[in-house]
């Protein structure tokens, strides 16, 4: 089948790649990039090595599935690519993020078709009626907003009370920022620069500068950036009793700078999360379907495989959102 090949360290390319082995076919609609896509193709990834082929964020449409199964063929669908076993300790303990026996789709979705596995219906969502398919498109966001789900969860937000600041205006920080506003919580983003600034101020988010980023102000901080020396800058600004959220990946071994008397006396915590529980991804499929307009113009361009290499450069020069890949684009 077509597929967009992760050739080698910072080439993608338009190939051939083996069909699905498992029983359950999705021909794949579109695919969101991710930020660990575009970390994989320009600085390496241990878990993805080229060649091979990316991609995790797609909906589309199940092509083929045995007799009986509860879907037919044609629906639209989103599918989680991975989710939590239901029966581990951590799952019983409603931590289904932290699952070590998850079940997950066959290979990346950068491709015509995804494999399923049997017994995944749980992590199989229809899509509601549309008229004009790509209107569907807004469901690529439902993996990225189900991690911006599970980091919530490591947040105290109290109405009136809480003010959250998001550092960094990519795609997660305006995911996280559109998220907050709509249930009623103050939240604006730090972003550097003035043009990506002014986009997010066009999707209704407010933005800040660091220079005015006051002592106090904030009582959650999220890094939506993977910069470790943050947590040293943004430590003393929390709030007293507050949380920073590491969100943006870390590499392992890396050594964070933590003010002990800002977690001892001022009560600041420390916290990290990442990919998202099923619970998650079911509870951001229903929030894309409440308000789908307001998660849409994230979407900044799609693209198909053969202009592949052009999409991860414009997300690498962050001049882009939300970029979606599909084998008919
Ligand atoms: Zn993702
Ligand atoms: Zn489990």
């Amino acid at each position: 089948m077509r597929s967009l090949i992760y050739k080698e360290l910072g080439v993608v390319e338009e190939g051939q790649s083996p069909d699905p082995t498992m029983p359950i076919w999705v021909r794949v609609e579109a695919t969101g990039i991710c930020g660990t896509d575009l970390k994989a193709v320009f600085k390496g990834h241990k878990y993805f090595v080229p060649p091979t082929v990316l991609g995790h964020e797609f909906y589309g449409q199940i092509a083929k599935a045995p007799a009986g199964f509860k879907y037919p063929v044609g629906t639209w669908v989103v599918v989680a690519p991975y989710y939590d076993c239901g029966e581990c300790s951590w799952c019983k303990a409603g931590k289904g993020d932290l699952c070590t026996t998850k079940k997950y789709v066959e290979a990346g979705s950068f491709a015509e078709y995804e494999g399923v596995p049997e017994g995944y219906e749980d992590g199989i969502f229809v899509l509601p009626e549309e008229k004009d398919p790509a209107n569907y498109d807004v469901y690529a966001l439902t993996e990225p907003l189900a991690c911006i789900l599970n980091g919530t969860r490591r947040l105290e937000t109290i109405k009136g009370y809480s003010k959250v600041l998001v550092v960094g205006g990519g795609p997660m920080g305006a995911l996280f920022a559109l998220y907050y506003s709509q249930i009623g919580i103050d939240v604006s983003i730090v972003e550097p620069s003035d043009e990506r600034a002014a986009k997010l101020r066009s999707f209704g988010i407010n933005t800040v500068k660091f220079e005015d980023v006051k002592k106090g102000e904030y009582d959650n901080v999220v890094l939506a950036v993977n910069i470790g020396s943050l947590v040293k800058q943004y430590l003393p600004l929390v709030r007293n009793g507050g949380t920073i959220l590491v969100f943006a990946g870390l590499p392992k071994g890396e050594v964070l700078e933590v003010d002990a008397g800002a977690v001892h006396y001022n009560e600041v915590s420390v916290k990290g999360c990442s990919g998202f529980a099923l619970d998650d991804f079911r509870k951001a499929f229903d929030i894309i379907k409440a308000d789908p307009k307001r998660y849409r113009q994230l979407i900044t361009h799609k693209f198909g495989f053969k202009d592949g290499q052009k999409a991860f450069e414009l997300l690498r020069q962050g001049k882009a959102f939300k970029v979606l890949l599909g084998s008919e684009y």
